[in-house]
């Protein structure tokens, strides 16, 4: 069974490193901004209604991305494992979350947290934004995207921490390194 979370500030590596877990594992990686971006680029209605919010570096409304990500693990195609990525982001989305996967069976069973210093996440971001042109990668973007990120993410490593499947990883170094820290957090989490 592979139900995890990665929960980390814009710059941590979640993109990088969610991708490689999720390979290692065989497991979907489903992360929330990529599928907000292809929304956008598609100009669905869900694009359209996230696409403000996304420039500005605030937050897509609960509702709109609770059900994208309950369609995307539960709908026509439901998925029994998976590598969540940028989801939860708020303590409503966390609860709503939590609830679905007491509901399907499908609880999680741990919470990958990537810690990196700010001034570490501002470099990497403002270079992310020179070499890919994300456009949400600018300075006042970003400073925002924290902000963001501080007064509606973070209280979720408390909520997470009280159901002890919280693990606390160093984020800094090089890639491999970081993967290695989180595999062998995660052993005794997951059960295969
Ligand atoms: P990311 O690629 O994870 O940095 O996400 C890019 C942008 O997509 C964020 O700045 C938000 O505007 C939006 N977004 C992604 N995931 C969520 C989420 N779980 N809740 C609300 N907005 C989200």
């Amino acid at each position: 069974m592979f139900r995890a979370l990665l929960l980390a500030p814009p710059g941590a590596g979640k993109g990088t490193q969610g991708e490689r877990l999720a390979e290692r594992h065989g497991v979907p990686h489903l992360a929330t901004g990529d599928l907000l971006r292809e929304h956008v680029s598609q100009g669905t209605e869900l694009g359209r209604a996230a696409k403000e919010h996304m420039d500005q570096g605030g937050l897509v409304p609960d509702q709109l991305v609770i059900s994208m990500v309950t369609e995307a693990l539960g709908g026509r195609d439901p998925v029994e494992n998976f590598l969540l990525d940028g989801f939860p982001r708020t303590l409503n989305q966390a609860e709503s979350a939590y609830e679905w996967g007491r509901n399907k069976n499908r609880v999680f069973d741990a919470v990958i947290m990537l810690d990196v210093p700010e001034d570490e996440l501002v470099r990497r971001l403002v270079e992310r934004g020179r070499e890919k042109g994300r456009s949400d990668d600018t300075e006042d973007v970003i400073r925002n995207r924290l902000r963001v990120y501080e007064e509606n993410t973070a209280p979720l490593v408390e909520f997470y921490e009280q159901r002890d499947i919280l693990l606390r990883i160093d984020g800094t170094g090089s890639v491999d390194d970081v993967t290695e820290r989180i595999e062998s957090g995660l052993s005794p989490l997951i059960a295969d």
